[in-house]
């Protein structure tokens, strides 16, 4: 199982909490061994790593400076502590007596990092750097002000309201182009442009959409089929008349997942209602392999204690009857949250999910090789037998070094849960009980059948 940290960085807009940040143990362990010519996937992951290395060291980083190319894109920056710099009074006294006595964070903490990301360059990489502090301690506390360098300044925060309110259903990769046109020199992380869709796509919902009426007719529906028949499930969480999360079973959905709890396969339609909910989907699958759903949930968001409601309501719901084998697609939210609530679960990923990581996440770097990296991949991850599997594994990052980096940290971690040496494994070993259950059933019945009882 692939730990994920969850580190609570408060991302805190106007006194609320956001979210929390999650970085995986792949940039803690990269963080721990940065040194110069180290490479990164994009922008997005050295920011992580860098994350990761103020969280283990116990200091926060700022941007110093950036450089743009001519296309317009950053092609360097300059981090350095927050410690950094000299302070400058801004009192114009020349008396030092009469200067007020103030602490400044500025210590002239020499600690900063080096990250070029050349046109001609697949990836970024640090080109120069100095890791000691000066004038200040090293308190992993600190990073409870990591928002200082990655809260969005006012301008774009304007504008990413005007978008999410004009353009109904706005997307993260066309906001972030629209953006990228305006602010070519801002860095725009997945996890800001995220958190702030969402701030204003709640803005709007609380005051002008008028949800609690919707919200209530639902329920209503739903208490009233709970009325006719008690065992229907249904559970909510509401905040402030605002329904935050939902969840329920239909008799018949508990009755088919008594039957069919081995494999369960959950996925998540993005947020295609008008209230921007997600709807998160269980799936069992029968004996003539038809899908059956077997429960449902409405989400506010996909963090991990969303999921971790679901998941628990999801326990209280089948009488702590946890799935044995639950497919999904590689979201963060969603891992921890199986880890902790289905701890004997067997938790795997779907290769077409896997596939689309790897197009979102090596198509640049690979261009025109992508499609043999590809058919590589393919043959690596239907081997049948491990030893097999890793040597082919070894072969497609010697063959394919811009794509090495992302299958070492990112892949190879959570291999059990997608290459299908592991797979079959769990398959076949639980195919096999079935059918010494059924065939031991078969030959009760028998022989209850011959002697007549
Ligand atoms: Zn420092």
């Amino acid at each position: 199982m692939l730990n994920m940290i969850v580190i609570t960085i408060l991302l805190v807009r106007k006194g609320r909490l956001l979210e929390k940040l999650i970085i995986p143990d792949s940039a803690f362990d990269q963080a721990s061994r940065l040194n110069v010519g180290m490479q990164f996937e994009n922008w997005n992951h050295a920011n992580l790593v860098l994350l990761a290395y103020g969280q283990q060291i116990g200091f926060v980083w700022r941007i110093q400076d950036k450089f743009l190319d001519k296309n317009g894109g950053v092609y360097k920056y300059v981090f350095e502590c927050r410690h950094a710099g000299k302070f400058k009074s801004k009192k114009t006294a020349t008396d030092p007596s009469k200067q007020r006595k103030r602490e400044s964070i500025k210590t002239e903490c020499t600690c900063f990092i080096n990250m070029c990301w050349p046109l001609k360059s697949q990836s970024p990489s640090i080109t120069k750097m100095n890791l000691t502090h000066h004038g200040h301690s090293l308190n992993p506390k600190m990073i409870q002000f990591a928002n200082v360098y990655r809260q969005l300044p006012q301008t774009v925060m304007d504008k990413i309201k005007f978008y999410v309110n004009t353009i109904h259903g706005i997307n993260q990769h066309t906001l972030r182009q629209l953006l990228q046109g305006e602010f070519k020199d801002h860095l725009f992380l997945d996890r800001d442009l995220a958190n702030a869709i969402q701030q204003f796509r709640k803005g709007d919902t609380d005051s002008e959409r008028d949800p609690e009426n919707d919200a209530s007719n639902l329920l209503k529906e739903l208490q009233k089929m709970k009325e006719n028949d008690p065992t229907w499930f249904i559970t909510y969480h509401c905040v402030k008349n605002r329904l935050f999360h939902l969840f329920w079973m239909t008799p018949c959905q508990q009755t088919l997942y008594l039957r069919y709890h081995d494999v369960i396969l959950t996925d998540n339609t993005a947020r295609t209602n008008k209230y921007h909910l997600s709807l998160c989907l269980f799936v069992g699958v029968d004996e003539h392999h038809h899908s059956r759903l077997v429960a449902q949930a409405l989400m506010s968001d996909e963090t991990t204690s969303s999921y971790m409601w679901v998941l628990n309501n999801f326990l209280v719901a089948t009488n702590n009857l946890a799935p044995k084998m639950i497919f999904s697609d590689c979201d963060t939210g969603l891992e921890p949250a199986i880890e902790t609530v289905f701890p004997t679960t067997r938790h795997l990923h779907c290769i077409f999910h896997i596939v689309l990581n790897i197009k979102k996440n090596l198509m640049r770097s690979l261009g025109s090789q992508f499609t043999a990296f590809q058919n590589d991949f393919f043959v690596c991850r239907n081997t049948l037998f491990e030893e097999v599997f890793e040597s082919r594994f070894n072969s497609l990052c010697t063959n394919f070094p811009e794509a090495s980096s992302y299958l070492k940290n990112i892949l190879y971690p959570i291999k059990k849960r997608w290459a299908k040496c592991f797979t079959y494994q769990v398959m076949i070993y639980d195919y096999l009980k079935k059918i010494e259950l059924s065939q031991k059933s078969i030959i009760n019945g028998y022989i209850r059948f011959c002697l007549g009882v």
